[in-house]
């Protein structure tokens, strides 16, 4: 059987940020601008992803529009055909910049917010002015007619804001709501303890989730991303490792996942020297955790390892320091109960001060 296309492609411009989010999924060991891919590079990129099947791309960072070169990035893209995705913390997006994007064939914006409450939301951000600066932004995007979604990360300091969250998508304009708990990779895996809400907090806010979807039906669509830590199965990582998405780091480096750079041990091909079918098809590392065959037991012969793929290898390595181990968030993992009393202590330990996300660490 022919190995299927990737659908999406997130190609992670730069890991330059001016806001320092604790929850930040970016490695701590970040690309500095003088080893980012040049625009020339990137406008192959985009030719290749599309050859290769790819419809979507999520243009991501760090925040993509600290490049000059963006819009020569989108226009490429647009020349090959593909949706284009701009995944903003919106600073920097000015009603110029936006319609200099539009007219080169940006289809939809994603703002990411880091609470309702400007203070809180700003201290979490590290940004002073940072959710006036996003709202001034979303209602850019809307008067330019563009797609909408609004990204809020769901943590400890913001859970009991929800209601509210979902209120201010829909006074933003918003169409679609991705009210996404934090997945603890990068930054956040190191803010852990400062950002783990309780079971109960997460109960409560899935609760209000899906009493918004049944109220707001028709008017916003809202993805609620569960934490893996509080679910009885892991989800399927990136819709199973490199089997739908594949991520472009700022120096080139291709990855079935973003944060598979921070396991030990494996090598990932460089779209400086080969090209992205190439990769796809026949990289080792692609290959590694693809599909059933290198599960060990309970994944192997479980009836949902074709659903979740055995989870994600870099939660199994941070977890059981074993990326090829089931995902120890399963409640079928033989490490399932060590982790669990993990997070129970976290949830319960008195917050520290946050570790802001920032380059050199
Ligand atoms: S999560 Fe925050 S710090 Fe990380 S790239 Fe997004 S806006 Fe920047
Ligand atoms: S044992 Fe493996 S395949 Fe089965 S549910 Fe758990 S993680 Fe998924």
């Amino acid at each position: 059987m022919s190995l299927p296309s990737p659908i999406g492609l997130l190609a992670e411009l730069t890991h330059r940020c001016p806001l320092g989010c604790p929850y930040c999924s970016n490695p701590i060991e970040l690309v500095r601008s003088s080893g980012e891919l040049d625009t020339k590079t990137w406008g192959r990129v985009m030719q290749e992803a599309a050859d290769l099947g790819i419809m979507h791309l999520h243009l991501s960072g760090g925040e993509p529009l600290i490049r000059n070169d963006l819009a020569e990035i989108v226009n490429a893209a647009n020349v090959a055909g593909l949706y284009t995705n701009l995944i903003t913390s919106a600073i920097g997006l000015t009603p110029q910049r936006l319609t200099e994007l539009k007219s080169v064939g940006l289809d939809h914006v994603q703002i990411s917010i880091q609470g309702v409450e400007p203070l809180r939301a700003d201290t979490v951000a590290h940004f002073k002015g940072a959710l006036k600066t996003k709202r001034d932004a979303a209602k850019h995007v809307v008067d330019e007619g563009l797609a909408l979604t609004i990204n809020a990360v769901i943590h400890r300091d913001n859970i009991r804001d929800l209601q509210q969250i979902i209120t201010l998508a829909r006074d933003w304009g918003a169409g679609r709501l991705e009210v996404a708990h934090v997945q603890y990779h990068g930054w956040a895996l190191a803010n852990r303890a400062s950002l783990m809400p309780s079971r109960e907090e997460f109960e409560v806010a899935a609760r209000i989730v899906e009493d918004a979807r049944a109220k707001l039906a028709g008017d916003l669509v809202i993805d609620h991303v569960i934490p893996d830590y509080y679910g009885e199965r892991p989800k399927a990582c990136m819709g199973g490792w490199g089997r739908q998405v594949i991520v472009i780091t700022p120096d080139g480096r291709a990855l079935p996942c973003h944060a598979a750079a921070s396991l030990p041990g494996m090598t990932f091909a460089n779209v400086k020297d080969k090209s992205l079918n190439e990769i796809w098809e026949s990289d080792p590392a692609f290959q590694k955790f693809r599909g059933t065959e290198w599960m060990p037991k309970p994944c192997k012969g479980c009836e949902r390892a074709e659903v979740d793929w055995g989870g994600c290898r870099c939660q199994a390595f941070a977890l059981a320091g074993d990326a090829a181990t089931t995902d120890p968030v399963c409640a079928l993992s033989p490490n399932h109960a060590k982790v669990a009393a993990a997070i129970a202590k976290e949830a319960a330990t008195e917050k520290a001060a946050y570790r802001f996300r920032r380059i050199g660490g």
